[in-house]
């Protein structure tokens, strides 16, 4: 039997992509319109972390190895049957879900030039780690 796949994607391209699973959100802000189906909130990097380097305060380097840092602390809770939606009712990730964030496919215009785009892609790295198959931005699960 196969890994059970996450799709990571951004709101705007759900409009023109054709899912069945929940849409759940990974975000430290989301506004109204991206709580989707509830928050994945271990995901999600931490709010003073993502206003620190949007006010030029941290590097996003510095963002990237924390967000990296929080994941690798919390491993065992982002494999396929732990990691779970808690906002509102907890309950599971299950396959064929996606979690998104605003980021149109990993594009951050200036903020972030090298390394990963969106905290999403290194949370692609960690959750195909702790046993998912993973589609990022459209892309094909591997
Ligand atoms: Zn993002």
């Amino acid at each position: 039997m196969s890994a059970p796949t996450l799709f990571l994607d951004s709101w705007a391209a759900l409009r023109s992509v054709p899912r069945t699973g929940q849409r759940y959100h990974a975000m430290a802000a989301p506004r109204p319109f991206e709580l989707g189906d509830g928050g994945v909130t271990a995901l999600a990097p931490r709010l003073e972390w993502l206003r620190a380097v949007k006010s030029g305060t941290m590097a996003p380097a510095d963002y990237f190895a924390h967000y990296r840092a929080q994941l690798a602390s919390i491993s065992a809770q982002l494999a396929p049957g732990w990691l779970i939606v808690d906002s509102g009712a907890l309950h599971d990730v299950y396959d064929g879900d996606t979690i998104c964030c605003s980021c149109k496919r990993g594009t951050a215009p200036g903020l972030f030039e090298r390394g990963p785009s969106c905290h999403l892609e290194v949370a692609a790295e960690e959750l195909r780690r702790a046993g998912w198959r993973v589609g990022l931005w459209g892309g094909a699960p591997w």
